[in-house]
């Protein structure tokens, strides 16, 4: 895709920006709802209806009733799932359509077909259920719901799990391989019931009796700004500040989420910020525009990133600016709405009804 921000607004100010932001949300009043995740600028979330993981976005896009305009502030597979979401006749626009998610790029659909065509000699889809994780193309989540599987979140991964261990034997689980694998731990599966596909090579690079003995197919997709945090960023952050509380995100390797104080998805963290006591220190293992977020709105709390070692920012969530809100939000009649065509529309309803369903 190509897109050229028009020069008018790269070279606005902030202040100009923020005024025509603000001016273009009074004109639309209610039939306009910005939808932030937690990882966007703070300028951005500044303009936010709503601030979320991309579980509670989709809830929230969910229930939308009055907006007809709804303008995600995050990357692609989230607005995909809003369109998917929302009535027809609203249109879901990604502020920067350039903003994508190298972890759901990981697992390409023909990768996944293939993989799913050698499953069949092990029982296919009468053994295993599909799980992909949020952070996936629409065609990916498609081929969940067709197979009777779910979506799942960092909020909501174990629960996803108990529900697909309810009705099938075996899990094939996309692409997140550290939340599948924290998952699974969390369950209390050993390691050689959880097997790592690696989709470059034949057979996932698995022997058949790999396959027969997991529990779980885990994709071998990471997220590259998660497993930047090592075992040895948790032991220096103890060793600097012992009283440190630390919480870690489940995308981060199963080595740092077994040392961290707390393990959890991003609204978690979010919580555990705001409920902890005055004075409390906390380092965490997450992306870094929301550390330092928490540390701004919580002054009496001294909030610290992991590891000052890595920089640990999404690239494809900073793509959005205050530039790019305001050409969205002004010029949204000139854009290409997010929209997912109708041929997977139905199966990816259903596995995003799914999810929603399983707390
Ligand atoms: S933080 Fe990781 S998983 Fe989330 S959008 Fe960025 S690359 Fe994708």
């Amino acid at each position: 895709m190509f897109f050229v921000l028009p020069k008018e607004y790269r070279e606005a100010s902030l202040e100009e920006l923020r005024e025509r932001v603000g001016a273009a949300k009074a004109k639309l009043g209610r039939r306009l709802c910005i939808l932030t995740h937690h990882y966007q600028r703070m300028e951005v979330v500044a303009f936010g209806d709503h601030l979320g993981d991309s579980y509670g976005l989709s809830k929230i896009a969910a229930v939308q009733e009055e907006a007809d305009i709804i303008i995600f502030c995050g990357v692609h597979f989230m607005a995909e799932a809003a369109d998917i979401l929302t009535a027809r006749h609203q249109k879901v626009y990604l502020s920067n359509p350039l903003a994508g998610c190298p972890m759901a790029d990981m697992a390409d659909m023909a990768d996944v077909t293939r993989a799913w065509d050698s499953l069949k000699r092990f029982g296919g889809e009468k053994t295993f259920m599909p799980i992909s994780y949020m952070n996936t193309a629409a065609d990916l989540k498609a081929f969940t719901g067709k197979f009777g599987g779910l979506i799942c979140t960092s909020s909501n991964a174990d629960a996803a799990l108990r529900y697909a261990f309810e009705r099938k034997e075996k899990v094939f689980f996309c692409p997140d391989r550290n939340l599948g694998q924290n998952a699974g731990i969390k369950m209390g599966l050993k390691p050689h019931e959880m097997a790592l596909w690696d989709f470059s090579r034949e057979q996932g690079g698995l022997t058949d009796e790999e396959i027969e003995r997991a529990k779980i197919i885990v994709w071998k997709g990471h997220c590259h700004v998660h497993t930047n945090f090592t075992v040895q960023h948790v032991d220096a952050m103890r060793e600097k500040h012992p009283n440190a509380q630390i919480i870690v995100h489940p995308e981060c390797i199963p080595e740092v989420v077994a040392k961290a104080d707390t393990a959890g998805s991003t609204s978690l963290i979010v919580k555990y910020c705001a409920d902890a006591p005055s004075g409390s220190t906390i380092a965490i293992g997450t992306e870094l525009n929301l550390i330092d977020r928490l540390a701004h709105d919580h002054p009496d709390k001294t909030i610290l990133p992991l590891s000052e070692a890595v920089c640990p920012v999404c690239p494809n969530m900073y793509r959005t600016t205050l530039n790019c809100l305001a050409y969205c939000v002004e010029k949204f009649a000139d854009i290409e709405p997010i929209s997912v065509s109708d041929e997977l529309r139905s199966d990816v309803h259903l596995s995003l009804q799914r999810m929603l369903e399983v707390q």
